[in-house]
């Protein structure tokens, strides 16, 4: 049976490999359908696209896009919406503004801890305009300030950490409505984030499927056995779609393979034409 992949990175936001680069690995596992999933950007959907032409593989138009709601980042994966569509890449270029206002913070309260650095730097690592904390992560280890990204994250970067930043987010509502808006599926992604399960994950997603909600990552990279069948009793209580995806990153993660996860992943191909009628 066919296996998908509908949550990937490259490096039009953090992950490490360009898009041409992630759908030739996605060739190698078998995947016959992919979406790469940028964080708050499409601009590597039409590379990957000319890219899988050559190969037979499906390119599903997807996005990651941060939020927030009581008080917790959530993140939502969007598929099969109008990626050209003005009024969500403008929406998409808000996001990522808030991006671009918190990094010169960042990298300010590092100064005054003691560590230099240029937002050129970090820049030039990301190589395109979605950068973040992972970019400034690998600048520090490029420095030897720390010796790997976590310890980055651990000492200075994540949250309550030294240089921590909050950022200003949109509400996960709006951010749903921008994905219905365009056409396209909102889905919860990795529901471990969370952190909670059982009736008050119940509740969340109830909540938000009326806000408009139409699906739940149920098969993920690093979800256990147990974790998957947990989320697809919940996606079957709340008819929820299901969607799935390795959430790879390219080398800030190694252990997370495109298409298999961790080795055991394999998401099923038939949950491609559900999600694709749900898209209007
Ligand atoms: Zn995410
Ligand atoms: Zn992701």
């Amino acid at each position: 049976m066919a296996r998908i992949d509908l949550h990937l990175h490259t490096t039009y936001s953090d992950g490490s490999l360009p898009p041409a680069e992630v759908v030739a690995l996605a060739h190698q596992a078998g995947v016959t359908a992919m979406a790469i999933t940028d964080h708050d950007i499409v601009d590597g959907i039409p590379h990957a696209m000319e890219a899988a032409s050559k190969l037979g593989i499906e390119i599903v138009p997807g996005v990651e896009l941060s939020s927030r709601h009581n008080g917790q980042e959530l993140h939502v994966l969007g598929y099969f919406f109008d990626w050209q569509e003005p009024t969500f890449q403008a929406h998409l270029a808000q996001q990522r503004l808030s991006r671009h206002v918190r990094n010169p913070q960042t990298i300010e309260r590092l100064h005054t801890l003691g560590l230099e650095l240029s937002e050129d730097e970090v820049k030039a690592k990301a190589g395109s305009d979605s950068i973040g904390r992972p970019h400034i992560a690998q600048v520090l280890v490029d420095k030897g300030y720390v010796s790997h990204v976590q310890e980055a994250f651990d000492r200075y970067l994540g949250e309550g950490a030294a240089a921590y930043v909050p950022r200003t987010l949109a509400d996960t509502h709006e951010v749903i409505t921008w994905i219905r808006n365009a056409g396209g599926v909102p889905v919860l992604a990795h529901p471990t984030w969370t952190r909670c399960q059982g009736e008050p994950l119940y509740r969340l997603c109830a909540h938000l499927k009326e806000a408009g909600l139409l699906g739940l990552e149920v098969f993920y990279g690093t979800h256990t056995r147990q974790q998957t069948s947990r989320y697809l009793e919940l996606a079957k209580r709340l008819d929820l779609l299901v969607t799935g995806g390795s959430d790879f990153h390219g080398a800030a993660n190694p252990a997370i393979q495109v298409g298999r996860g961790k080795g055991t992943l394999k998401v099923p191909a038939a949950l491609l034409e559900p999600l694709r009628r749900a898209a209007r």
